[in-house]
C-alpha cells in the first residue's frame, strides 16, 4: 500500500498539441552510452513544409555538438530556450525537405531511491540514462521534435549488449552483434511525441489476433510475464468488442527501474514494485489499456478540457466493479460522492471543462471521479445501447484526432436522439453539484390505498435532472422517475399497500453534494482540516512522539500544533480538529469514541476482534465533541513497536473511518455506519393502523 499515491497517478501523458499543418517523418538513430549518461543521435527528417518562414524543433538544453544539414549543405541555426530554429528560404516553403540533425546529449535527472507519496507520476524525472536503465519522456527533448507537426518515426537504438529499448509503435526486432544490441521500432501513426525506455529486459510475446501483447521485464520479474500477457489479452478483447479494433500493433507492459506509473500509446511503464502488487493486474493495467482507445487513440483537445480520465475511469476501474457486483458498483459511485463532498470546497471547485491533468486530490476528484459520474449519468439518460454505440461512433470517427467535450456531446446526442445541451452546460461547463433533500412527505389513505406526496427541494445554484424515487411497501418497491428543477419539485405517488420507506436516488445515480450527515468521518477529513491540534496523551511513551510527528507530516497537516493532554483547554479543543496520540484520559475524548470500538489500557476490541499484541495499532476518525463541522482522530499503537511505520501508512487510507494494524500491516479498515440521510423518509410503524 506504500505505493498507493503512485498508483492513483497513472495517467495518459499529454505533451504538445499540433495544428497538423506540416508533417515530419523521422529516421532516428540513437546510440546509448549508459556509463556516461549520454546518447549520440542522428535524425534524418523528411519535412513537408507549409508557408512558415522558420522551422522550430523542441530539443533539450543539454544537447551539444549539434550539426544541421539541409539537403547536402551544412546549415546555420539558432538555439532559443529549448528550441532549435531554422530559417527557410522562399523555395524551401511548401516543399519537401531533407534535414539531418546530429547531436550529443547528457540526460542525468536524479532518480528517487526511495518512493514517496506523490501526485507526479514520474517524480519530476523527465530524462535519465544510466547503467540501471534509461527513461526518456516525450518532453525531454532527446530528439528534435518539430513543433506543430504530425510525425512518424523509424527508430533504431544501439546499446550495450543485452540492453533492449522499447517505445511506441511496432517492434522490428532486437538483435545482438559485436557487443551491442540494436532495437528497431516503427511508428506509422501520427504521434504527439515519443518516449523511450531501455534496460536489460527479457522480452515475452503473445499473439492476440493481429495484435502483439508483450512484456519487457527485468530478469528477476520474469515470473510475472505469463499472467500479465494473459490479462492484457483479456483487456484487448474486452475493449475491441466494446469500442472497435485496437489501434496499435502491440501493447507492452514495460518495467521501469524506479516506481512510476505511466500510460503511453501502446505501452505502460510501471516500476517493478508496482508490477508485483497483486491488484495492479485487475485495476491499473486495464485502465492503461483503455487509454489506448481514449486519450492515446482518440486524442484529447486539452485546450477544451480533458475528458479522457473520466471516461477511462468509467470504462475501466468502474466497469470492473460493475462486472464484479451491483454492490461494488454502488460503493464506487458512493465513494466518488464522498470524495467530492470531503475534498472539494466551493473555493477550490472548478468546471470539468477546465480539467487538464491531475496534480492533487482536488484535480483528481473533479477530473476523474466527477467526470466518471457524468458518464454514468449520460448512460442512465440515453440508455445502454445508445451509450456504448456513441463511444463506438466516436472512436471510429475521431481516432488520432483532437477531440473535445463538444465532440462527445454530439456523439451522445446522435445516438441518444435528444439534445444534451442543458446537460453539458450544467455538468461540464459549470462547476458545483446540486444539494437536494426530500421534504414535506405526507400520506393520505383513500379507498384505493395510499397517496404519498412530497417535494424535492434544493439550494441555489439549481440543477435540473431526472431523479428516481423508490417507495417500499411490505409487498413491493414502486419506482418512479421525476424531473427535478428549481428550488422545489413536488411529486405524488400511489400505493395499494401501506408505505414503509421512501428513498430519493436510491442507487446514487446523480452527482450531488452529500450532506455532512451522510459522510462518516474519514482520514481525508483530517488531511483537508484547516487547523489541527495534535494532543499527546498523558504518560505517553516518548518513542510515540516521534510517530506522532511522522503521522502529522505524512498527513500533510496544515496549521498543526502539538500539545500535551494536560495543557489542552476547552477553547483550543473547540476551535480545531483534534488528533489524539495514545489512550486519552480526558472524558471529553472518551465520550466521542463510538460503541463499535472498545478501548482499554493494553488492548482494544473492534467488530468482535480482540487486539492485544504489543504490535497492534488503532487509528480512527470520529465526530468532534464540540464542533459540528470538525473531526477528532485517535492514533493508538499499543506500544512503540512499528508505530512509526504505521504512522507513515495511514495517509494512504484516506477514505476510511478506521484502520487497525498488526506488525505494521493493515488488518481491518472500514466506515462507521451513517445513520441519517435527507433523501430517505421512514414511516413510523407505530403510527400505522
Ligand atoms: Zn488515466
Amino acid at each position: 500500500m506504500l505505493f498507493l499515491g503512485v498508483l492513483f497517478a497513472f495517467d495518459s501523458v499529454a505533451t504538445v498539441s499540433w495544428a497538423g499543418e506540416s508533417s515530419a517523418a523521422h529516421n532516428l538513430q540513437i546510440e546509448l552510452v549508459p556509463t556516461q549518461m549520454k546518447l549520440i543521435g542522428q535524425d534524418e527528417i523528411t519535412v513537408k513544409t507549409d508557408n512558415r518562414k522558420m522551422l522550430a524543433f523542441r530539443i533539450s538544453e543539454n544537447l551539444t555538438q549539434i550539426e544541421v544539414v539541409v539537403g547536402n549543405e551544412p546549415r546555420s541555426f539558432d538555439i532559443d530556450s529549448g528550441r532549435l530554429l531554422l530559417d527557410l528560404e522562399a523555395h524551401e516553403q511548401n516543399a519537401e525537405l531533407q534535414i539531418q540533425i546530429n547531436y550529443h546529449g547528457i540526460f542525468d535527472d536524479p532518480v528517487p531511491v526511495q518512493p514517496v507519496n506523490t501526485d507526479n507520476p514520474g517524480y519530476g524525472v523527465t530524462g535519465t540514462i544510466s547503467p540501471k536503465g534509461t527513461f526518456l519522456l516525450a518532453g525531454a527533448g532527446w530528439y528534435p521534435e518539430l513543433i506543430n507537426s504530425r510525425a512518424t518515426y523509424r527508430i533504431e537504438i544501439v546499446a550495450p549488449a543485452g540492453t533492449v529499448a522499447v517505445t511506441a509503435g511496432g517492434s522490428r526486432g532486437h538483435s545482438t552483434e559485436d557487443g551491442q544490441t540494436t532495437s528497431t521500432w516503427q511508428v506509422d501513426y501520427p504521434v504527439r511525441g515519443l518516449a523511450l525506455s531501455a534496460a536489460r529486459y527479457v522480452v515475452q510475446e503473445k499473439k492476440v489476433g493481429t495484435v502483439t501483447a508483450a512484456t519487457y521485464l527485468l530478469p528477476q520479474n520474469q515470473h510475472l510475464a505469463a499472467s500479465y500477457l494473459q490479462a492484457t489479452a483479456g483487456y484487448l478483447g474486452l475493449y475491441s468488442d466494446l469500442f472497435g479494433a485496437y489501434p496499435f500493433e502491440k501493447f507492452a507492459v514495460v518495467e521501469n527501474f524506479f516506481p512510476t506509473g505511466y500510460g503511453f500509446p501502446s505501452y505502460t511503464l510501471m516500476g517493478g514494485t508496482v508490477l508485483r502488487l497483486p491488484f495492479i493486474i485487475h485495476t491499473s493495467l486495464g485502465h492503461e489499456i483503455a487509454h489506448c482507445w481514449w486519450g492515446n487513440g482518440v486524442y484529447v483537445d486539452y485546450a477544451a478540457g480533458n475528458w479522457s480520465e473520466g471516461l477511462t475511469t468509467y470504462v475501466a476501474d468502474y466497469l470492473f466493479k460493475e462486472m464484479k457486483s451491483k454492490k461494488a458498483a454502488l460503493d464506487a459511485r458512493r465513494q466518488w460522492l464522498r470524495n467530492f463532498a470531503t475534498l472539494v470546497r466551493p473555493e477550490n471547485d472548478f468546471a470539468l471543462s477546465r480539467f487538464r491533468s491531475r496534480y492533487d486530490p482536488v484535480t483528481k476528484t473533479i477530473g476523474y471521479d466527477k467526470s466518471a459520474m457524468v458518464f454514468h449519468m449520460i448512460r442512465q439518460l440515453i440508455g445502454e445501447e445508445a451509450f456504448w454505440g456513441s463511444l463506438r461512433d466516436l472512436y471510429r470517427d475521431r481516432l488520432f484526432r483532437q477531440t473535445s467535450w463538444i465532440d462527445l456531446q454530439r456523439a451522445f446526442e446522435n445516438r441518444g436522439q435528444r439534445s444534451l445541451q442543458n446537460f453539458f452546460e450544467q455538468w461540464i461547463f459549470r462547476k458545483g453539484a446540486p444539494q437536494f433533500s426530500l421534504k414535506a412527505v405526507s400520506t393520505t389513505q383513500n379507498s384505493e390505498g395510499w397517496q404519498i406526496s412530497g417535494k424535492i427541494t434544493q439550494d441555489p445554484p439549481y440543477f435540473g435532472f431526472a431523479l428516481r424515487l423508490a417507495l417500499e411497501t411490505g409487498q413491493q418497491t414502486i419506482k418512479e422517475t421525476i424531473n427535478v428543477s428549481g428550488p422545489e419539485t413536488t411529486f405524488i405517488l400511489n400505493s395499494v399497500a401501506a408505505p414503509l420507506r421512501l428513498t430519493a436516488d436510491p442507487a446514487d445515480d446523480i452527482f450531488r453534494r452529500l450532506y455532512s450527515s451522510e459522510i462518516p468521518p474519514a482520514v481525508n477529513a483530517l488531511k483537508s482540516a484547516s487547523s489541527v491540534v495534535t494532543v499527546l496523551a498523558d504518560q505517553l511513551d516518548p518513542a510515540l512522539e516521534k510517530a506522532a510527528r511522522t503521522l502529522a507530516l505524512s498527513l500533510g497537516l496544515k496549521r498543526n500544533q502539538f500539545i500535551p493532554e494536560a495543557e489542552l483547554d476547552r477553547k483550543t479543543l473547540a476551535e480545531n480538529d483534534v488528533l489524539l496520540i495514545g489512550r486519552p484520559r480526558n472524558a471529553d475524548f472518551t465520550k466521542i469514541i463510538p460503541g463499535a470500538i472498545d478501548i482499554r489500557k493494553k488492548s482494544f476490541v473492534l467488530e468482535n476482534a480482540v487486539y492485544d499484541s504489543s504490535s497492534d495499532a488503532f487509528f480512527g476518525v470520529f465526530d468532534h465533541p464540540y464542533a459540528g463541522d470538525r473531526i477528532a482522530a485517535l492514533f493508538m499503537p499499543l506500544s512503540s513497536k512499528y508505530a512509526d511505520i504505521v504512522a507513515a501508512k495511514i495517509t494512504h487510507y484516506g477514505k476510511y473511518s478506521y484502520l487497525t494494524f498488526r506488525s505494521g500491516k493493515n488488518q481491518a479498515k472500514g466506515f462507521w455506519p451513517v445513520e441519517t440521510s435527507p433523501l430517505v423518509y421512514h414511516w413510523d410503524q407505530r403510527n400505522e393502523d
